[in-house]
């Protein structure tokens, strides 16, 4: 469990923003800004924040689906950005992603067994009779009917769909899984289905996950570790029993503070925070959050707060803890 599969060392990702006119550049927008991380074998690693922190931007670039601007990636010790053609293809085999939306990642004229066989195809794997017994296999596994491989997507109800497509992210033996939003777009009736299903495929085929999500309940249920970002960058990174127990960044706090209660009538008080989410194009300066810090001070508005380990492996980005 502490093998470290996958790194990132000050990974930033900027967009470019064209003027209406003439296609001169603007600015940018910053969506990952100097992201430090590490992930490590067979663990849950949680993503969280609110939309449009970055969260998403930063799981495509760990995975080479983006090029980082500047910054570092390693799977396995190796540089991703270095890794050409048959390494990169290798490393494309080991890291799958599951999307939000299982509606639309999921071609609608193709057959339910033909789309989890294609990585199959695409990797040259097996025979076509060993790839149709795979499937069938795949189709088991997440607890559909191999029966319904010839039916096509529409005839599946939401969280079917989300089944079919964990089906085709395990065809190829991945290790590692990016899971962005996996069950937000299903009916809260449906969710635990599908987090008890990809907490069983884990512990059945050793994988690894960086769990992407807005929900802590979720997170808090799935992820043995927890990252918070805000505006692009790392906030606060803990053990998940150490961050729901003391989580000690403001914006965490905000955050847990706005989570419903799991037991009914148990009293929380919520943190409500100032102002909107600033524009990832003209961030605050210092730290970012400070416009809406309850606990800003002089030093926050100049000096950008660095993770600072508070004990055992508890990170956080705030110039008031140490
Ligand atoms: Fe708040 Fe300052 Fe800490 Fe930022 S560094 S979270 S503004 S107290």
């Amino acid at each position: 469990m502490n093998t470290t599969i996958l790194k990132a060392e000050n990974v930033c990702k900027y967009y470019p923003v064209q003027s209406s006119g003439f296609g001169s550049r603007k600015g940018v927008v910053r969506a990952v800004d100097g992201v430090s991380l590490s992930v490590r074998a067979g663990e849950v690693y949680g993503l969280v924040g609110e939309s449009g922190c970055g969260k998403s931007s930063l799981g495509r670039t760990l995975l080479r689906l983006e090029e980082p601007t500047t910054g570092k990636v390693e799977f396995e010790s190796r540089d991703l950005c270095s890794l050409q053609g048959g390494e990169l293809k290798e490393f494309r085999r080991q890291a799958q992603i599951i999307y939000q939306d299982p509606y639309s990642a999921l071609n609608p004229r193709q057959k339910v067994g033909d789309i989890i066989g294609e990585p199959l195809v695409i990797h040259h794997q097996g025979t076509k009779k060993e790839r149709e017994e795979r499937v069938q296999w795949l189709m088991n596994v997440v607890g559909l009917r191999p029966g319904q491989a010839r039916r096509y997507p529409h005839e599946f109800s939401g969280g079917q769909r989300q089944r079919i497509v964990i089906a085709r992210a395990l065809a190829l033996q991945p290790k590692l899984i990016l899971a962005d939003e996996p069950v937000s777009a299903l009916d809260v009736s449906i969710q635990a289905q599908v987090i008890n299903l990809l907490q069983d495929l884990r512990k059945q085929f050793g994988l690894t996950y960086i769990f992407i999500s807005h929900d802590l309940s979720v997170v808090e249920h799935i992820c043995d570790r927890v990252a918070v970002m805000y505006l692009g960058r790392l906030v606060e990174t803990a053990d998940k029993k150490a961050f729901y127990a003391g989580a000690q960044h403001p914006y965490s706090q905000a955050l847990l503070s706005a989570a419903p209660q799991p037991v009914p009538g148990a009293k929380k008080q919520r943190i409500i925070l100032q102002g909107d989410v600033p524009s990832p194009i003209n961030p605050p300066s210092g730290c970012h959050f400070h416009p809406r810090c309850p606990e800003a001070n002089t030093i926050c508005k100049t000096d950008r707060p660095v993770l600072k380990d508070l004990g055992n492996g508890h990170m956080v980005a705030c110039h008031m803890r140490s």
